[in-house]
């Protein structure tokens, strides 16, 4: 009787622990399933978010259509004949040795009703062909910088910004990056009017491409490491920019840095929406010192 007894007791002890172990493999594969779907990994081009919840579907969303080159994402507007802005990683995989490809050229993936803006589309307008991902960002190979010459990439930026400012600030965040850093970054335009080498214009393109009036950037930065978007905190950097698409433009980009909470509300934009609220409050509000 005894042992009977002592038995059951043995079997109900076997049968809870097995029970406990089963409940907490499950919370942890819960766990390992939830984060693999929520956060988007490392390098991805848009860890920070999708800052206009732009989509892919050419009916519904004309002028915020979401476009995946690989090599960086972006919301490209029909109506504008640009992206609204590009998304992309850079760290150290991305930087080789690569030279520039220059084979701008109009994008085949763009649904063939819509205009194409070919590679010669800027040509006489006193605007430069401006890059929103960056060639020099894309050297890693042939493919990746190519990728950066298609024109659903470009904007009419005026050449002082473009070959200036824009190009000072490229440079330091390359810098950035061969000092141990790797950083996500966001470029975007908006507004209609700039000044180039041949005056002030609206559009150019036959009307079909918008000369931007102001062209942003927002940099963050974190030190070379693993679990990216959880190691963004309250005293992350963030290097925000808002420069006027002129000639007149002072080519010192320390000039036009600015809080990303002004961008987003210049844009109606959500930038780093998928950074914690709480830590977007205070990183977005901040304008870097450098
Ligand atoms: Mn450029
Ligand atoms: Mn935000």
């Amino acid at each position: 009787m005894r042992r009977t007894r002592l038995l059951s007791v043995l079997v109900a002890v076997l049968l809870v622990t097995g029970l406990c172990v089963a409940l907490a493999a499950i919370a942890l594969l819960a766990t390992t399933v939830r984060s693999t779907v929520a956060l988007p990994v490392d390098g991805n081009n848009l860890l920070l978010g999708n800052p206009t919840n732009a989509l892919h579907n050419s009916s519904s969303s004309p002028d915020n259509y979401l476009m995946n080159s690989r090599y960086y994402t972006l919301s490209y507007n029909r109506d504008r004949g640009e992206p609204n802005w590009v998304s992309w990683y850079l760290g150290p995989s991305s930087l080789g040795s690569e030279d520039r490809s220059n084979d701008f050229r109009a994008d085949g993936t763009l649904p063939t009703a819509w205009f194409h803006v070919e590679a010669n589309g800027y040509s006489g307008s006193g605007f430069d062909r401006g890059h929103n991902c960056p060639s020099a960002d894309r050297t890693s190979s042939a493919a990746a910088n190519s990728s950066t010459f298609l024109m659903m990439n470009m904007i009419p930026q005026a050449p002082r910004n473009n070959q200036g400012t824009w190009a000072n600030f490229e440079n330091y965040l390359r810098s950035l990056v061969r000092s141990g850093d790797e950083l996500y970054i966001v470029m975007g335009s908006y507004g209609s009017g700039g000044t180039g080498s041949k005056g002030y214009q609206k559009a150019i393109d036959g009307g079909h491409v918008t000369v931007p009036a102001h062209i942003w950037k927002v940099a963050v930065v974190l030190s070379n490491g693993k679990n990216d978007l959880r190691r963004i905190t309250t005293s992350t950097r963030v290097i925000a920019i808002d420069t006027p698409n002129t000639n007149g433009i002072n080519s010192n980009w320390q000039v036009y840095t600015t809080s990303v909470d002004a961008i987003e509300k210049a844009t109606g934009d959500d930038l780093l929406l998928n950074v914690p609220v709480g830590i977007q409050k205070v990183i977005e509000a901040k304008v870097d010192g450098h």
